[in-house]
């Protein structure tokens, strides 16, 4: 069951379990839409994978299965992020 982290772990901005601006790669690592695109580029930071919109978990379901509450703030390391980038960025998903 997904997590759904309550914010960015990049800039911190808040994003709730029906915000269409979540991000996820595939260990849900959670980033915003505006840092997938404009600083990770599609390329997760931890883990080097792709990301996805996160689904959004219907209200009734939340109340059973509510969204996480804590807090992964772990901004990108630039100099760490940029071999990353390098090796990726041109890269798709499917074929890292
Ligand atoms: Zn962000
Ligand atoms: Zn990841």
């Amino acid at each position: 069951m997904l997590q759904l982290r309550p914010t960015c772990e990049n800039c911190n901005r808040s994003l709730p379990p029906e915000s269409t601006e979540a991000y996820i790669c595939s260990y849900e690592c959670t980033f915003c839409a505006s840092c997938v695109e404009n600083v990770l580029h599609n390329v997760c930071p931890n883990c080097g994978g792709g990301f996805q919109q996160r689904p959004i978990r219907p209200k009734d379901e939340l109340m059973r299965n509510p969204s996480s509450t804590n807090i992964v703030y772990k901004p990108i390391n630039q100099e760490k992020f940029k071999v990353l980038l390098g090796k990726n960025k041109d890269v798709l998903p499917e074929e890292r």
